[in-house]
């Protein structure tokens, strides 16, 4: 008996000088009748057994030679062609047997590492075939269920469930329009049993060769998501709604100490940072409040507004704040009476202002702020250009998010919350047009916005 060394050394010496080697290369059968007329077969030196004939056959798999059985015989003309034939149909037959074995430990391979990628993913997921029947689903799928084993819902339509929940009967549209679209399908359902809300993507899996399809479900739970928002809706209308009212109180009550007090000139002084503290919050509130009358689409349309008109008035006011700081504010205004948009006056011009405001705030003393109008066939041009300290270039994609502010040592030192361009973005996008922003840090910044305006 060899040990695995010397095999892996006799096989190489054959495989090199050997009939074994003839074989691999020429990718076929040899009969040798007789070793010592037929120079395929090379006799080593260290040969302890006289072969006088031999017989090699190569198991073939896909084109390539995967192993070779030799035969030998002391004996010259030992082995015949009929022979030769057997062995070659049997070699043939083990190979298939082989290959046979090899795919299917890759399939279980495949298997096993599909099986833990299905329970590893967080989600519920669902997969069925062309009839909507049940072939796989991991644990968390199983649960909603409510099944002990995945054997007693594989085979079941996912609609024979509606009894455990009504979900289901979405889902099962959701297919039916996935099938129809030939495309995912995207749809948020609560389950009133659970009281969970879900991201539910239905998607279609097709295996051509086979002509096999089916679907695939995938239940993204987004509670968590929907009550934090929920959450912040709710907050955002007790903030600006019952702060808003002590807040006037007190506005009220420090007007009333400086009427008072008028020749005391020190609490005068007191009193005016109050009202500035005053001013600032009750801005603040404000702008929280008309984003959420924004986002819940509580718009007061109202038809022809000149539009040039309501960025003249912001430029007006601007030049007063302007002076103030010693900017020079240069008023680009085009007046346009023709120019007109359907639009919610009072907040169009918030959103204008709040550029404005922007660039006096941004911008160091003594800087010099244009506000500029034009328009074309469609639509009419709002921007705002200032020299103040600019935004860096990686900002640029965040700066119209809300409560994103630039996180420099110059910006720390100016007051805000990050609210106003978020304002901005959603009042324009809901008059259908579109802001932008060219900035360069420590030279200055360009806002602008244009909306459509209507046709003659
Ligand atoms: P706030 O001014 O309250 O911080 P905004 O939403 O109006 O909120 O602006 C967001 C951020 O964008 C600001 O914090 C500032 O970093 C930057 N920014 C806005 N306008 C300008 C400007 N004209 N120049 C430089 N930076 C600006």
């Amino acid at each position: 008996m060899l040990n695995s060394e010397e095999s892996v050394r006799v096989v190489s010496r054959v495989l090199d000088k050997g009939l074994a080697g003839w074989v691999v290369r020429n990718r076929k059968a040899a009969l040798v009748y007789d070793t010592r007329t037929d120079d395929r077969w090379h006799i080593f030196p260290e040969d302890e057994i006289t072969v006088g004939s031999a017989m090699c056959v190569p198991f073939m798999s896909d084109g390539v030679v995967v192993a070779v059985l030799t035969l030998v015989h002391n004996e010259p003309n030992h082995f015949s062609e009929t022979q030769l034939r057997v062995i070659t149909i049997v070699t043939n037959q083990a190979t298939i047997a082989l290959r046979n074995a090899q795919l299917f430990n890759r399939i279980e391979t495949q298997q096993r590492q599909l099986a833990a990628v299905l329970q590893s993913v967080p989600d519920l997921l669902f997969v069925m075939d062309e009839g909507g029947r049940l072939i796989l689903m991991n644990s968390g799928a199983q649960a909603f269920l409510g099944i002990a084993k995945v054997e007693d819902a594989t085979g079941r339509q996912l609609i024979s469930f509606i009894e455990r929940d009504e979900i289901f009967t979405d889902i099962q549209q959701g297919m039916e329009e996935a099938a129809r679209s030939d495309a995912p399908v995207t749809l948020d359902i609560r389950s009133e049993r659970t009281k969970h809300d879900y991201t539910v993507i239905v998607s279609i899996w097709g295996e051509a060769r086979d002509n096999r399809a089916g679907y695939v479900v995938l239940m993204h739970d987004v509670t968590q998501l929907l009550n934090l928002d929920r959450f912040k809706t709710e907050m955002l209308s007790i903030v600006s709604h019952d702060l808003r009212a002590p807040l006037a109180n007190i506005a009220g009550y420090t007007d009333l100490i400086a009427f008072d007090n008028q020749d005391n000139s020190q609490l005068m002084e007191w009193i005016d940072i109050i009202r500035r503290q005053i001013d600032r919050m009750d801005h603040l509130l404000e702008s929280l409040l008309q984003k959420k009358k924004v986002d819940e689409n509580n718009l007061d349309l109202r038809y022809g507004v000149i539009l040039s008109e309501l960025a003249k008035r912001v430029a007006e006011n601007m030049m007063v704040d302007g002076n103030r700081k010693n900017h020079t504010i240069i008023d680009e205004v085009r007046m346009e009476e023709d120019v007109t948009g359907t639009v919610d006056a009072m907040l169009l011009s918030r959103a204008m202002e709040n550029f404005a405001s922007n660039a006096l705030k941004y911008t160091p003393e003594g800087g010099r702020i244009i506000i500029r109008t034009y328009s074309d066939a469609q639509r009419f041009y709002f921007e705002v250009e200032d020299n103040g300290i600019g935004i860096p270039e990686d900002s640029l994609p965040r700066i119209f998010d809300e409560f994103y502010r630039v996180n420099s040592r110059a910006n720390r030192a100016i007051h805000g919350v990050g609210i106003g361009l978020s304002l901005v973005k959603s009042i324009v996008e809901r008059h259908e047009g579109t802001v932008w922003v060219n900035s360069q840090i420590g030279v200055g910044s360009l806002f602008g916005m244009w909306i459509p305006i209507e046709k003659k």
